[in-house]
């Protein structure tokens, strides 16, 4: 059976907001706040209420997702690559995997740009997000580097890596291609 591409995006999304929604609200419970020091060097990037709702959870690994069994065939579980995630943001909490924290990167590189994330979530809403890096993923033969949301999130973080002081806000806001989608 084949599936059109608008069917794919639309199921994966709804499997993968699924197991964002179930894995956000698993863990937010027993989650943490940003320890102090890293919020007071956020803060120039973010807004207060921002660093304050969100939370942080060490996990060992993180499952993949359940996926439906009509696309099975074409989204394989490899494509997941979730071995070798460091970070990755639910909503308001961040699941981090200490082990996958490369040696060049600081814990506090890897907090902005899953903060990045959560400000995304926070401008587009769950479920749009959820569409948007999926379709991006899809079409794009499950490539993590050429989904728009990624790029933002690491064009960003390398500026906050090279020291320059800016709003994320602000900096999201002005960004050509999610002016169409905001
Ligand atoms: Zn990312």
């Amino acid at each position: 059976m084949t599936i059109s591409k608008n069917d794919l995006i639309r199921i994966l999304s709804k499997d993968i907001l699924n197991w964002s929604c179930f894995l956000r609200d698993t863990h937010i419970k027993s989650s943490e706040p940003i320890p102090t020091q890293e919020q007071l060097i956020l803060a120039h990037y973010f807004e207060p209420t921002i660093l304050k709702r969100t939370k942080i959870k060490f996990v060992d690994s993180i499952d993949i997702p359940v996926l439906n069994e009509s696309i099975k065939d074409v989204v394989e579980e490899r494509y997941f690559n979730l071995q070798e995630a460091a970070g990755i943001a639910f909503w308001n909490c961040i699941l981090i995997i200490p082990d996958n924290i490369k040696k060049k990167t600081s814990f506090t590189s890897l907090l902005f740009h899953e903060l990045v994330h959560v400000l995304q979530y926070n401008l587009l809403g769950m479920e749009k997000y959820v569409q948007l890096y999926i379709s991006d993923w899809l079409n794009n033969g499950f490539k993590y580097e050429h989904i728009a949301l990624e790029c933002i999130a690491h064009k960003l973080t390398q500026r906050f890596e090279q020291g320059q002081v800016f709003s994320v806000k602000q900096s999201l806001m002005e960004e050509v291609d999610l002016k169409k989608i905001w």
